[in-house]
């Protein structure tokens, strides 16, 4: 039996998990799933609100889902996120945009991939006061990480049956850093003939995808491009409640929805498990598990579709847990 690491996390984290997870059950894939908690809940008990057993079970396991976790402003601890992708490597952010039948959005139609750079770039935390008026951050690019990014993207899309990949970049500007990026991106694209390759200015692509985003499938990203064009992305489908993601390393994957633990609504069964559950396909697709992985995907959209049993945020008075028990039933 597949073994998995779960992490509720925290805030919403605990609820649209386990609607994630009563959903994986009843289509009937069988899971041994490893309960693991991190977080501010657990910094008393271990000192440290990411244990090192945690580590060790995702290590073990290859494979882990996660709900979101808070990252309190100003307090001790780094982002949790921000360190398991560090500490696991894992280098590949991936987040597929896909419009959904009866999620409010500008567009119909668009099916996009977002693979963004998750270890380097201005996230590298190279950052420091020069003196009270001047501060600096260095944004490092380096080769090795520009070519197995670069590569990644390539590989999924042959894998995924998908036709294009474009990379987007400030080269124009960035002579060095962009400018290698691009330089490995367009060397990477001769080892896959089969693929369209494209390259866009970041400007320039923030403007076309808000104008004809159907052009695009595949798009390859340095870290901060990558994270503003992924939200961007999310909002042509209709925003952080359907958004799921994938952080993946040459061996290990952790998938977690791009929303945040939204602390206001904790148990409350209000908020919307859709990101989640869609994180749990994601995840599903990985494994190998791809009929289940279609069958929650077909479920939990005919649900949306159907706009009868969803949460406020679907324009629906349904609860967390009874979104999740329609889809059930619809499996
Ligand atoms: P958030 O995504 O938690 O919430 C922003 C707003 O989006 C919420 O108030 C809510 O209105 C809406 N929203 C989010 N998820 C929703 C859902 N599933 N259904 C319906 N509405 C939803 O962002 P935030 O308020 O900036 O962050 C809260 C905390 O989450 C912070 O501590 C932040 O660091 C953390 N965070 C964690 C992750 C992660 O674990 N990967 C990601 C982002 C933010």
């Amino acid at each position: 039996m597949k073994k998995v690491t779960l992490i509720p996390g925290d805030g919403i984290g605990p609820e649209i998990v386990e609607a994630c997870r009563r959903i994986v059950e009843a289509v009937g894939v069988e899971i041994a799933w490893d309960l693991q908690e991190a977080g501010a809940d657990v910094m008393e008990k271990y000192g440290t609100p990411l244990p090192t057993h945690v580590l060790d079970s995702i290590r073990a396991n290859k494979v882990a889902m996660k709900g979101p976790i808070t990252t309190p402003v100003g307090s001790g601890f780094r982002s949790i996120n921000v360190a398991l992708r560090k500490e696991l490597d894992l280098y590949a952010n991936l987040r597929p945009a896909r419009s959904i039948e009866g999620v409010r959005s500008p567009y119909r139609d668009i099916d996009l991939v977002v693979v963004r750079e998750n270890t380097e770039d201005l996230y590298a935390g190279i950052e420091r006061q020069v003196d009270e008026d001047t501060a600096e951050s260095i944004k490092l690019i380096t080769r090795g990480a520009s070519e197995r990014i670069c590569r990644f993207a390539f590989e999924y899309a042959r894998r995924e049956g998908r036709r294009k990949v474009t990379a987007v970049h400030k080269a124009n500007i960035l002579k060095f850093t962009d400018g290698m990026f691009l330089e490995v991106a367009r060397k990477v694209a001769q080892d896959f003939p089969d693929i369209e390759f494209e390259d866009r200015i970041v400007d320039n692509m923030a403007m076309q995808l808000v104008q004809k985003p159907h052009i695009y499938d595949v798009l390859v990203l340095p870290n901060l491009y990558g994270d503003i064009i992924s939200d961007l992305c999310a909002g042509l489908v209709g925003g952080l409640g359907v958004a799921p993601s994938a952080n993946i390393g040459d061996e290990i994957q952790v998938f977690e929805p791009v929303h945040g633990s939204a602390p206001k609504y904790t148990g409350m069964n209000k908020v919307n498990p859709t990101a989640q559950i869609l994180t749990g396909v994601l995840m599903l697709h990985y494994i190998g598990e791809e009929e289940a992985a279609n069958r929650i995907y077909d479920a939990t959209t005919a649900v949306i579709a159907e706009g009868k049993t969803v949460t406020y945020d679907l324009g629906g008075e349904a609860g967390t847990s009874d979104m999740a028990d329609a889809i059930i039933a619809k499996l």
